[in-house]
């Protein structure tokens, strides 16, 4: 009889053990990845700044890659502090599944608080790229690899919801990094085609509602 309480003490203390290190596990997971907004819906309720917050008069969107596998939003925040500006130079970024989950879009506080970007070059020519642009980096390394399925669908959702709710924006605005004047980079990489994603964008916008 003592026997079988003493087996059965032995599978409650083993089975809470197991429990508490899955919890462990787990915990140690979503802290590492950070909270996973990967398919939250992206309307324009859950992006528009603040109500009381005017609109900057934006007049085109910049596409970005990391030029990097690794990188968070925070990752990048530091990176950029580190250089003397006043955190991450985009407006959104779109995680790869490899530090951030893949298609988690992260406003930043440049768009949260509808400031200037630090994202198109320090160039005079540059400048209104900074100005009135909404700098869209995706992490990844598109020089070598393609970009995931997942994160060029948020991102092609993200522009679309983008230019129905912000007047001075048309596809036709979606430029790359590549394309600002004087600007001598190969960002967003051989393998983000900005006119397929133009053209993917114009689709959503008859397609889709938000
Ligand atoms: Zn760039």
């Amino acid at each position: 009889m003592l026997n079988v309480v003493d087996r059965q003490m032995r599978l409650a203390l083993w089975l809470s053990a197991s429990a508490l290190l899955a919890l462990c596990v787990w915990l140690g997971w979503q802290w590492w990845h950070g909270e996973d907004r990967s398919h939250e819906p992206l309307t324009w309720q859950v992006l528009a700044p603040p109500a009381d917050l005017p609109m900057r008069p934006w007049n085109v969107i910049v596409l970005h890659h990391s030029a990097s596998r690794h990188g968070t939003t925070a990752s990048f925040d530091r990176d950029h502090k580190k250089r003397g500006w006043d955190g991450i130079g985009y407006h959104f970024l779109i995680g790869n599944g490899v530090d951030m989950p893949a298609g988690q879009v992260d406003p930043t506080f440049r768009w949260r608080e509808q400031r200037e970007g630090a994202h198109a070059g320090a160039s005079l020519l540059s400048q209104p790229f900074n100005d009135l642009g909404i700098g869209i980096c995706l992490v990844g390394q598109f020089d070598r690899d393609e970009p995931g399925a997942y994160q060029m669908q948020r991102l092609v959702r993200l522009c679309a919801v983008l230019i129905r709710h912000v007047p001075g924006l048309s596809a036709a605005s979606i430029i790359g990094h590549r394309d600002v004047p004087g600007k001598e980079t190969d960002c967003p990489g051989a393998h983000l085609d900005v006119e397929r994603i133009r053209f993917l964008v114009r689709e959503a916008l008859l397609t889709e509602d938000g």
